[in-house]
């Protein structure tokens, strides 16, 4: 179960406060001791975790938590906020175009479920946007990859332009454009290649595909159970595209935290959607509030 050694960690730590009258600063102290150390093991990112623990440290040693009746409920409502406040606060909605077509570009190493995520994000924009949209496939490294986002636009009832994987990914893109135009497609779809880890040739392609299409949302997708690694990815990522968002994939598997608590920080870009699961209506809006109460279980 996702975050299961987190939210153990931390349970057991506010059950240590609790039956408490008041709290002394050594109570607080060491509370945030163990903290430090339950978001350490749960793989979030050092500093991330060192200005998380101080930020929730000066809050309850401040007054709302020493001169309460019920201090250790108001330790565990501070690090709810603020878990709350490091994944975002509130939920962002995906940006859309003023003119048709909205153009998504899925972007992400090889794996971390882009291609399912393009799928999902169709059949979630058809139920809620009666959307009419278009894959473009780009990714021309692995035939399998066309023949997969086939299969997903089969299985939503969307259409995918391919042009097969002896062409400039960039033409592509292009002639997907026209095409969409043409049908007048509301929403375009661009599912990219990825890579093992990131690469030069890799980022060009992908940046010549940016200045091309001009997309509304660049959209990373992180496997969350790569942990804190995904942030680092996601900031390469940022670095060279500039991202509009992150869809934070496999929160159904064990995952341990380190991705979901760290990559909002790291890129100070918003995660607007979760993947759940293999199928293609597992895919949920990221409520920050929400993931923040599933942790502290
Ligand atoms: P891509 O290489 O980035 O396009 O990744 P794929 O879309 O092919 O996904 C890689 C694997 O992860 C596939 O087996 C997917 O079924 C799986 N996958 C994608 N998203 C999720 C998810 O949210 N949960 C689970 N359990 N599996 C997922």
């Amino acid at each position: 179960m996702a975050f299961e050694g987190l939210s153990e960690r931390l349970q057991k730590v506010f059950s240590s406060l609790r039956g408490k009258g008041k709290l002394s600063e050594d109570d607080v102290r060491q509370v945030m001791r163990e903290v430090r150390m339950a978001l350490l093991e749960a793989d979030v990112n050092f500093d991330v975790v060192k200005d998380f623990v101080k930020q929730v440290r000066e809050r309850a040693l401040g007054s709302e938590v020493m001169d309460s009746l019920t201090p250790s409920q108001q330790v565990i409502k501070i690090v709810d906020d603020e878990l709350t406040k490091l994944m975002g606060t509130e939920a962002v909605p995906l940006n859309k175009a003023p003119h048709i077509p909205t153009i998504i570009m899925m972007v992400g190493l090889q794996g971390a479920g882009k291609t399912t995520t393009a799928g999902k994000l169709a059949k979630y924009l058809m139920a809620n946007d009666k959307a009419r949209p278009l894959f473009i496939a780009a990714d021309v490294y692995r035939p399998a990859a066309i023949e997969q986002l086939k299969t997903v636009g089969q299985q939503v009832g969307a259409p995918v332009y391919e042009e097969g994987t002896d062409k400039d990914p960039v033409e592509i893109v292009k002639n997907g454009l026209a095409k969409a135009a043409e049908d007048k497609n509301d929403y375009v779809i661009i599912d990219t290649a990825g890579r093992l880890e990131i690469d030069e040739k890799l980022m060009d392609e992908l940046t010549r595909i940016k200045e091309l299409a001009h997309p509304n949302e660049i959209l990373f997708v992180a496997d969350s159970m790569t942990g804190q690694v995904a942030a680092k990815v996601a900031a390469g990522f940022d670095e060279q595209l500039d991202i509009t968002g992150v869809v934070l994939t496999k929160l159904d598997g064990d995952t341990r935290g380190g991705a979901a608590l760290s990559i909002r920080s790291v890129t100070g870009k918003p995660i607007k959607f979760i993947g759940q699961g293999e199928k293609l209506d597992q895919l949920d809006v990221f409520h920050p509030d929400r993931m923040a109460n599933r942790i502290l279980g």
